[in-house]
């Protein structure tokens, strides 16, 4: 079904499995593998087994749902749950093995309180704020926690928080961050600590602690990526196939609202996947000059006319001869144009077009 799909993200397993060893090889401290929203929509399926096979023992999802696929796919691997809610996943947490990280003083007791009924040991993750003011408990609300009188049962697997602006280098607080952390650190003698997302193990071993959080590099793109060398692979390619492809008439106007109008003889490819599927709907957006391009019949095309639901059009006119509907396929991203160029022209980031490749989208993997 996959072959035949019109729109398939085919996901390189080997490429998946290289990103981890070169973060590996890039620290002293465990690698953990971040797999939350279904492994950055690349499918968590397929990817937990590849990243568990090459080597990857910690596991960090978002919500409960995913931990417990994380936990059936590595039944071995210490599984995190980044946002947890304890008045409604305690007791599946404590049931599966899922450790929370607790970034609320009230939710820490109320999860001690579920564990000392259930005549268990809290195992946890604590999440502290040093400075994103994301998530994240306070060194006050962190010093109040420490009086409370379940406080000593807790077994804490980890000390951790997270960097507002690792995918710069040069940003203050990166070094801000670092250094309250080293300071509540003091506290936890002995607890793993861990501060670093994929930016951040970039940033230099003074923020790898025991353990690091790389999401994004693991799936390809580097955040510190300037258009130079790549340290990492991508992994992921969203190609579609092509269901008509017609020429049009100099004066003639393609798609919704007719924004474009095109000023000679112009040859139209029109790919079976839209916006529905993930396409930016804004990659169509004729203000966009030049216009974004997709990869076609062995070169790059401009993306014209608005991006529909189910349909993308592209100008194919500099294809000879042109693409052939049903087998021809054109790639939105993959290995001729990254995913970093789109997200560059629409002003977001990678991470958010690569989690919005939608479900119609048959996922495909190379071994
Ligand atoms: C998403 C996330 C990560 C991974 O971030 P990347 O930038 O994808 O490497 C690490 N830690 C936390 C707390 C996160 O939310």
């Amino acid at each position: 079904m996959s072959e035949a799909a019109n729109a398939r993200l085919q996901v390189d397993l080997q490429a998946l499995a290289g990103n981890y060893a070169t973060l590996s090889g890039a620290t002293g401290a465990s690698v953990a593998g971040v797999v939350k929203a279904d492994a950055y929509g690349t499918g968590a399926e397929a990817v937990v087994p590849a990243l568990a096979a090459a080597g990857c023992d910690v596991f960090f999802a978002g919500f409960l749902n995913g931990a417990r696929q994380v936990r059936l796919l590595a039944p071995a691997a210490t599984v995190f749950v980044l946002n947890p809610v304890i008045r409604t996943d305690a007791t599946e947490l404590l049931a599966n093995g899922l450790i929370p990280c607790l970034y609320d003083p009230a939710e820490a007791v109320a999860f001690a309180e579920t564990c000392e009924a259930a005549g268990q040991r809290p195992r946890i993750a604590l999440h502290v704020d040093t400075g994103m003011h994301r998530l994240g408990m306070s060194a006050t609300e962190l010093a109040a926690l420490r009086q409370h009188r379940l406080w000593p049962g807790f077994d804490i697997a980890l000390l951790m928080s997270h960097l507002a602006c690792a995918d710069e280098p040069g940003h203050p607080l990166n070094e801000r961050q670092l250094r309250e952390f080293e300071s509540l650190r003091r506290d936890f003698p002995g607890v793993p600590a861990s501060l670093a997302n994929s930016g951040g193990v970039f940033l230099g071993s003074r923020y790898h602690f025991d353990l690091v959080r790389p999401g994004i590099a693991l799936y390809g793109h580097d955040p510190h990526y300037d258009g130079g060398r790549d340290r990492v692979t991508p992994v992921a390619e969203l190609t579609v196939r092509i269901g008509q492809v017609a020429w049009i008439s100099a004066g003639d106007s393609i798609g919704y609202g007719a924004t474009v109008t095109v000023e000679r003889e112009t040859c139209v490819a029109t790919l079976l996947a839209g916006y529905a599927d993930g396409i930016p709907r804004a990659l169509g957006d004729a203000a966009l000059e030049p216009p974004p391009e997709c990869w076609c019949a062995g070169r790059r095309v401009p993306v014209r006319g608005r991006i529909s639901m189910d349909l993308t059009t592209l100008d194919v006119t500099a294809c000879v001869p042109p693409p052939a509907p049903f087998s021809d396929r054109a790639e939105v991203f993959g290995r001729h144009i990254r995913l970093e160029e789109h997200a560059r022209r629409l002003n977001t980031i990678p991470y958010e077009l690569l989690t919005q490749v939608g479900n119609r989208v048959a996922r495909a993997y190379r071994q």
